[in-house]
């Protein structure tokens, strides 16, 4: 801007001072030829009325003035001339000036020289013989004079030119300075010029614009980053090199890596399904592939991202599927135990059944064959019954209906349903507490207490003792069932509350043990935020604790 300013001042300026220069000249010029206009007119006027009088002979003696003077006859034939001789000169009845003041009186011509460098201004004058007066003067001509003072114009112009460089450098700055000393930041705080007003408001307007949408665009990446950051998800966007643009917390948990990520995403995580994944989305097709890392199972999901039809990217979202497939795991190995533990005692009922149809039964026998198909279909109905009770507390599709429910009273009354089973062995069942209320769902507190009590007593020994004990603390109450029974081997503790899992199976199926009484403890806890806890001693006995936190809850409430 500076120089375009410097550049457009400095023509001006030299255009002007040329121009000028010109015009004043032309002027001078045009003024001059007038006054010799005019005076040739004079001199001619004189010079006329003396010929009028005298004739001829004024010019006697007349001697070579500063202009030339010719007389002409009517005729054009040159009588008498200042500066030549009258002999050598043709007739001047073609000459325009002469020619003019023949017809009209007066006549006038201006004649250039070859060179152009001089002119001669003819002014002429009819007598009133007929003869011409006519008065020339010879001057230089605007290209002789510029020609001639070629030198002293050439030294004006360049001082012209030095001072116009000079004021235009000048006035260039001065211009420019306070457009370059604005404040940008604060438009309409500048009083630079008054023109430059609408232009600053715009500015302002567009600064606010600008910060609204940064405004807007961090926050949008914040909430992006909240999002992302609170996925469990690993998130990963790459671009079409697979290096890494952004990602979240739980991408670089999973591969291992501190932050901050970057360089290519390959480098993370050199798995071979990992690899085909990327590969794959950036070649532009959606890929979705599992990965076995650290005993854990993840499953990949990744798309390509597309600009203008070509793979810029892509995005990867990865997820830690390890629970999902356990419990896919634990679903096919109930659905194959519940196969097995119902085919058992159905097989044992066809084989009874099918003795019993051949009829070479002996009555007794079919007394007993009877008593052992009602004893199978009474294990088969328990079985049945336990299986609908877990998943009733697996599915969590029944709403159950929480209520307050004092453990002590319901214990009392599970102890009650138990006490013929425990009389038969000679065990003793204690209940110690008090009312203790709890908000839960009475149904599952009661099988959860009632397979915690009835285990006590089932792998009990004889003469042995129940202890049930309510605890009720500042942080919650513990409900512990205490026994002096066989115990459970250190081994087995971890796993008893595994689905149909017995330490003896024969035992538990002697004393009508399905395998599912500790896993719809286990379940009936989770449902009520209740945590479990397992002592046992082989041979010595077991207590089984359920905690209810102070924030158990039931679910559904
Ligand atoms: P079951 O129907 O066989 O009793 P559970 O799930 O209730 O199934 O218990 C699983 C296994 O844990 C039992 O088979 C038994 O071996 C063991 N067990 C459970 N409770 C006790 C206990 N109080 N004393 C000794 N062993 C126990």
């Amino acid at each position: 801007m500076h120089k375009k300013i410097f550049q457009s001042s400095c023509l001006t300026s030299f255009l002007v001072l040329v121009t000028t220069i010109a015009l004043i000249m032309g002027a001078l010029f045009h003024f001059f030829e007038e006054q010799i206009q005019k005076e040739l007119e004079n001199e001619a006027g004189y010079l006329s009325q003396a010929v009028e009088k005298t004739g001829i002979h004024f010019f006697d003696g007349f001697e070579k003035q500063a202009n030339r003077v010719t007389l002409v006859d009517a005729d054009g034939k040159v009588l008498f001339d200042s500066d030549a001789e009258v002999e050598k000169l043709d007739n001047h009845a073609d000459r325009e000036e002469i020619n003019a003041a023949m017809k009209n009186g007066t006549g006038k011509s201006i004649r250039y020289s070859q060179t152009l460098m001089e002119k001669t201004v003819n002014y002429a004058v009819r007598l009133s013989d007929g003869s011409i007066l006519r008065v020339s003067t010879t001057q230089y001509t605007v290209a002789a004079v510029l020609l001639g003072m070629l030198q002293p114009i050439l030294v004006v112009l360049a001082i012209v030119l030095a001072l116009t460089l000079a004021l235009s450098l000048r006035v260039s700055k001065a211009i420019i300075e306070p457009i370059n000393g604005l404040d940008l930041e604060f438009p309409e705080n500048n009083t630079a010029y008054e023109e430059l007003t609408p232009l600053l408001r715009k500015l302002a307007e567009q600064n606010e614009i600008i910060e609204e949408q940064l405004a807007d665009a961090h926050k949008k990446q914040v909430e992006f980053h909240l999002i992302t950051e609170n996925m469990s998800e690993g998130f990963l966007v790459i671009d079409k090199d697979a290096n890494v643009l952004t990602y979240n917390s739980s991408a670089l948990e999973l591969f291992g890596i501190t932050p901050p990520a970057n360089g290519n995403v390959l480098a993370f995580c050199r798995a071979r399904d990992f690899r085909d994944t990327v590969s794959k989305a950036l070649a532009g097709d959606k890929a979705e592939n599992t990965m076995m890392r650290e005993e854990r199972c993840y499953s990949m999901i990744a798309n390509p991202v597309f600009e203008k039809e070509e793979v810029i990217g892509a995005v990867i979202i990865i997820l830690d599927i390890t629970e999902r497939e356990n419990r896919e795991t634990l679903r096919r190995e109930f659905t194959a135990n519940v196969s097995h533990e119902l085919k058992t005692p159905l097989t044992s009922i066809s084989g009874f059944a099918e003795l019993m149809k051949e009829g070479d039964v002996s009555p007794d026998t079919v007394v007993d064959f009877s008593a052992s198909i009602y004893e199978e279909a009474q294990r088969l109905i328990t079985l049945v019954t336990d299986i609908i009770k877990i998943s009733e507390l697996d599915g969590k599709s029944m709403p159950f209906q929480s209520e307050t429910v004092d453990l002590y009273e319901l214990s009392e009354e599970i102890i009650s349903r138990l006490n013929g089973q425990a009389e038969k062995r000679n065990i003793t069942l204690n209940l110690i507490g008090g009312k203790t209320e709890i908000t839960g769902v009475r149904k599952i507190l009661d099988e959860m207490f009632y397979n915690l009590m009835d285990n006590a007593i089932k792998y009990n020994k004889e003469n042995g003792t129940v202890d049930v004990i309510i605890n009720k603390m500042e942080s919650g109450v513990t409900v512990l069932v205490r026994d002096t029974g066989i115990g459970i081997p250190a081994a087995h503790q971890s796993r008893v509350f595994e689905r149909f899992y017995r330490v003896d199976k024969s035992h538990s199926k002697q004393v009508g043990g399905t395998g599912l009484g500790l896993a719809i403890v286990k379940h009936g806890a989770i449902y009520h935020h209740a945590e479990t806890k397992l002592e046992s001693i082989e041979g010595k006995g077991t207590t089984v604790a359920v905690r209810f936190g102070k924030d158990s809850f039931v679910r559904g409430e």
